[in-house]
C-alpha cells in the first residue's frame, strides 16, 4: 500500500500550489499526508507550511515511505512554490499512463492507479519476453487466468499459485485484492440462515449489496444470462485469509475475461476433436498483444481481440485495429463482442460498424455465436 502514496502526494500537491496555496486542501494532500505523518510521526513537522518546506528538500531526507522506481530520490518535490521539474515530469507520465485528467476523484484517482500498475506489469512482462518467452507467456497466462477464476480468494491460495514464478511476485499479486478487512463493510450479505458471507457471480465476479438485494458490479454483462438460480452465484466464508479483487481490475480484466476463456476453452476442446484441421490456439499471446490466436492447418492466421460493453458507442471507440506484426501476423481480425448485446440495444451492431469504420483497420466485427459459427464453416471447408 504504500507505494501507493507517492501519486496521491504529487497530486494533491499539485492541485493546492495551482489553487495558490489556498483553503480547503484537496482530498489528496490530506490523504497523502495521513500516512506521511504515520511513518514520520516524531518529526513531522507541525504546520502544513512546515510540511511545504520539507517538500523543498531532498525526497531522501523526510520521506519515509517507498518511493516509485522511475523517482530520483535525491530529487524535491517542489521548487519555490511550484512543482519541481522532476515532480511535474512524474506527474506528466502518470497523467498520460492512466488516462486521467487531473481533476479526477480520489476513487476515480484509486482505479486508475491500480490499473496503472496491472500496466507497469504488464510492461515489466513485454520487457522481459524476448529473453524468456515461454516462461513468461506461461506465467502471464496463468495471472490472467487466475484474476478472472478467482475473484475472491485467499491469501495461502495466492501464494500456493505463485510462489514458484519466475517473474511475479506472490505481493504484487496480494496487490490486486483487498484485504476482506477492509471491503467486508461493502461487501458482506447474509445467507439462508442470516450468517454474513462474501458473494460472487461465475460471470461477472463480486456480488455487493445495493438497496439489501446482492447485485452484480456490471449487471449489463449478466442480466439476461444471469446463473444466479443454477448455482452460479457461490458464497464464501468470512476468515482473515480471504481477499477480493480489486474493482479495477475486476472491470478491466474479470469482466472481458470471463467471455475470452469462454472461447479459448471452445477452441482448444475443438482442436482436439479435430487436431487435423487446427494447428494452434494460444490465449493472450506475446503477453497480451491480443486475446486469442488461433492457426488453421493450412497456415491461416486469425487474430481475436474480445471486448464487452453496454454502449455501442463506448464499443467502436476501443476499436483501434488488432496488432499485426511479426509471429502474430494474421489473415483476418476479429473483435467480437457477447451476442446478448444485440438484444440490450437496438441496432448495436450498426453503431458499432458505422463508428469504427475508419479505426478498427480492417478486423471484422462479429458476436461470439456468429464466430463460433464462422470458424465451423472454416473447418466444413478445409474438411471438403
Ligand atoms: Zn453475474
Amino acid at each position: 500500500m504504500s507505494d501507493n502514496i507517492f501519486p496521491y502526494l504529487v497530486i494533491g500537491l499539485a492541485k493546492y500550489l495551482e489553487r495558490g496555496m489556498t483553503y480547503p486542501y484537496p482530498d489528496e494532500l490530506l490523504f497523502s499526508l495521513n500516512h506521511i505523518f504515520w511513518a514520520n510521526k516524531d518529526t513531522f513537522p507541525k504546520t502544513l507550511s512546515g510540511f511545504l518546506k520539507l517538500t523543498n528538500s531532498p525526497l531522501s531526507q523526510w520521506y519515509k515511505l517507498e518511493l516509485p522506481q522511475n523517482f530520483d530520490p535525491e530529487a524535491p518535490l517542489t521548487d519555490s512554490n511550484d512543482l519541481s521539474a522532476n515532480a511535474q515530469e512524474y506527474l506528466d507520465t502518470l497523467l498520460d499512463e492512466t488516462n486521467l485528467p487531473k481533476g479526477a476523484s480520489l476513487e476515480d484517482l484509486q482505479l486508475a492507479l491500480d490499473n496503472h500498475k496491472f500496466f507497469q506489469l504488464i510492461k515489466r512482462l513485454r520487457a522481459a519476453f524476448p529473453n524468456s518467452p515461454q516462461r513468461v507467456q506461461k506465467e502471464y497466462v496463468l495471472l490472467r487466468r487466475f484474476l478472472i477464476e478467482n475473484p475472491i480468494t485467499s491469501l495461502e491460495k495466492i501464494e500456493f499459485t505463485f510462489e514458484r514464478c519466475q517473474y511475479l511476485q506472490v505481493e504484487e499479486i496480494v496487490d490486486f485484492y483487498d484485504s476482506v478487512e477492509r471491503v467486508q463493510h461493502k461487501f458482506a450479505y447474509p445467507d439462508t440462515n442470516g450468517q454474513a458471507k462474501l458473494w460472487s457471480c461465475l460471470n461477472c465476479g463480486p456480488l455487493s449489496p445495493k438497496q439489501n438485494e446482492l447485485q452484480s458490479a456490471k449487471s449489463s454483462s449478466c442480466s439476461s444470462t444471469c446463473p444466479r438460480h443454477v448455482g452460479g452465484w457461490l458464497s464464501h466464508e468470512i476468515n482473515p485469509q480471504l481477499v477480493v479483487l480489486k474493482r479495477a481490475i475486476h472491470l478491466r480484466a474479470l469482466i472481458p475475461g470471463i467471455a475470452e476463456l469462454n472461447l479459448f476453452d471452445w477452441l482448444v476442446e475443438l482442436m482436439t476433436n479435430n487436431a487435423e484441421f487446427i494447428a494452434d490456439v494460444q490465449l493472450y499471446p506475446n503477453v497480451d498483444a491480443y486475446d486469442i490466436y488461433l492457426r488453421f492447418a493450412d497456415a491461416t492466421v486469425w487474430a481475436l481481440d474480445i471486448k464487452d460493453y453496454k454502449d455501442p458507442y463506448q464499443l467502436a471507440n476501443q476499436l483501434k485495429g488488432i496488432y499485426n506484426q511479426g509471429d502474430l501476423k494474421y489473415q483476418r481480425g476479429f473483435y467480437v463482442y457477447p451476442a446478448v448485446r444485440n438484444q440490450q440495444h437496438q441496432g448495436y451492431r450498426d453503431i458499432v460498424l458505422e463508428n469504427s469504420k475508419r479505426k478498427r483497420k480492417g478486423a471484422s466485427i462479429r458476436t461470439d455465436e456468429e464466430f463460433q459459427i464462422e470458424v465451423l464453416k472454416m473447418l466444413e471447408s478445409m474438411k471438403g
